[in-house]
């Protein structure tokens, strides 16, 4: 249902009356503000708190409710060592054979679409060694600097952070020395995080919930671990006690360019925007949007799923079994989320509880504790990666028109890279807002 529910009303929204019009009987109200952000991800969220902070005019339009849609129940962690992207040579095979099995990490759900076509043609290209260490690099730099820019967030919003580190326990040799190649690869495109190497001793005393008689870890000491709603909620709060405005429960349905250089923003509800700067932060449904507003941005959606479990297993800091691609994240309540799988699934599709069976089957001989787990008296949640066909996100103007920009396709990566990206996209429409006489903080 699109109600439009306002979170906050600024005194610095204007209503152009005259402008407003009588469509199927129906008032449309049109506000003028700087910039409409579209999504109340971690994306739109934490852009629209650093454009309110600068001192603009920033509505949020959300079409239920924040940090409902990937950014509720993923793993949390801020990751700048796992930018490895998708997209490299062997993968698609990889993939392919996986998806055979089914049981795997990703899967294919979904009947092909000339969506999926498209997005598979273009991971394809972008998946020779040039490519995919272009998008490595792409990434790494995106993430250089995330760990201190989420830090200072989280000390400014008062959200929940982790500073524990992220473990990698490897079950064989074989994982542990790929992994140690990925290290030195990182190290030399400028990853400054602590590594400590364990042995199968060091691992038990480092972690006691992991099985006895692993192969050794790596412990990445530097990385955060937060909780996903507690940081929504937080950059939700910031945002609004900068003067922004929060719409719940309205969808935006279209965005016209229009004379001036302005773009109007519809939503369902009738109430519509009149703004210099939209910024597109729908997550999986951000392709549709910017479609119609004319920029083409190739994206698929990569479900995911997780448990999160009071007290079935502790954990000391966030663990990655990197072997089986299962994601471990505890939080201050004491509960434990386990999350995986990357499944290509069409828009909105529906949980599928088998696939977290999955996920548990994986990663219970590394916690043995998750074999209690019941998933009949369990509730499962998914959510859906906006993901690009060369895993790096889109961030910044699209198309010919000015005034419209884009924050998307983070994958597998959007919590690590929210700042950076608000950092990218405020700088971005701060230029365009200074051009039109506009002071921006
Ligand atoms: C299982 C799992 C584990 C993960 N773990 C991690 C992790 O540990 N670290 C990490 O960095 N990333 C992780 N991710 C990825 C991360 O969750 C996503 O990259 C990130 O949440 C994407 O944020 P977003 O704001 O782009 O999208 P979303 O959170 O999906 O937000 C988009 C919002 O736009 C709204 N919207 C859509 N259409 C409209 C419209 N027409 N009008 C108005 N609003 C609209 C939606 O309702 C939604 O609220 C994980 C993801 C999953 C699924």
């Amino acid at each position: 249902m699109d109600t439009g529910t306002t979170h906050h009303s600024p005194a610095g929204a204007q209503r152009t009356g005259e402008s407003a019009r009588r469509t199927g009987g129906r008032a449309r109200q049109v506000d003028r503000r700087h910039v409409a952000v579209i999504g109340g991800g971690v994306i739109g969220l934490a852009s629209a708190y650093r454009l309110a902070q600068a001192g603009l005019d920033v509505t949020v339009l959300e079409r239920d409710a924040i940090g409902q849609g990937a950014s509720w129940g993923n793993a949390g962690w801020i990751v700048p060592t796992l930018v490895q992207p998708f997209n490299a040579p062997g993968v698609a095979t990889d993939a392919v054979k996986t998806f055979f099995k089914r049981d795997g990490y990703a899967a294919l759900s979904q009947v092909p679409t000339p969506r999926l076509a498209l997005w598979g043609l273009s991971f394809l290209r972008h998946s020779s060694a040039a490519r995919s260490d272009r998008s490595l690099r792409a990434l790494a730099a995106m993430a250089h600097d995330t760990a201190e820019a989420t830090g200072t967030l989280a000390e400014e919003l008062g959200f929940e952070i982790h500073r524990t580190g992220l473990l990698i326990p490897f079950a064989s040799q074989e994982g542990l020395d790929q992994q140690a190649v990925t290290q030195t690869q990182l190290e030399e495109l400028g990853y400054k995080g602590r590594t400590e190497w364990l042995d199968t001793g060091q691992l038990a005393a480092r972690e006691p919930s992991l099985s006895s008689g692993l192969a050794g870890g790596l412990h990445l000491l530097d990385e955060l671990t937060v909780r996903p709603d507690s940081m929504t909620a937080g950059l939700a709060r910031g945002f609004v006690a900068a003067g922004g405005e929060l719409r719940e429960q309205t969808r935006v349905s279209g965005l016209h360019a229009e004379a001036g250089g302005h773009w109007k923003v519809r939503t369902a509800s009738g109430a519509d925007l009149l703004v210099d700067a939209v910024v597109v932060a729908a997550g999986e449904h951000s392709d549709v949007l910017l479609r119609r507003a004319g920029a083409r941005v190739l994206l698929q959606s990569g479900r995911g799923c997780s448990v999160t479990l009071p007290g079935t297993i502790s954990l000391n800091q966030a663990v990655k079994l990197a072997e089986v691609m299962v994601a471990c994240s505890p939080f201050d309540n004491g509960k434990v989320r386990i999350s995986g799988t990357f499944d290509l699934v069409g828009r909105d599709a529906s949980t599928n509880r088998a696939r977290m069976q999955h996920v548990l089957d994986a990663a219970t001989p590394y916690l043995p504790g998750l074999a209690d787990v019941d998933l009949e008296t369990t509730e499962v949640w998914s959510g859906p990666r906006p993901a690009t066909p060369d895993s790096v996100p889109v961030v910044g103007p699209v198309g010919k028109k000015p005034g419209l920009y884009a924050a998307t396709g983070h994958g597998t990566l959007g919590m690590t890279l929210a700042a950076g990206t608000a950092a990218t996209i405020a700088m971005h429409v701060g230029r365009l807002m200074r051009s039109r006489g506009v002071r921006v903080g």
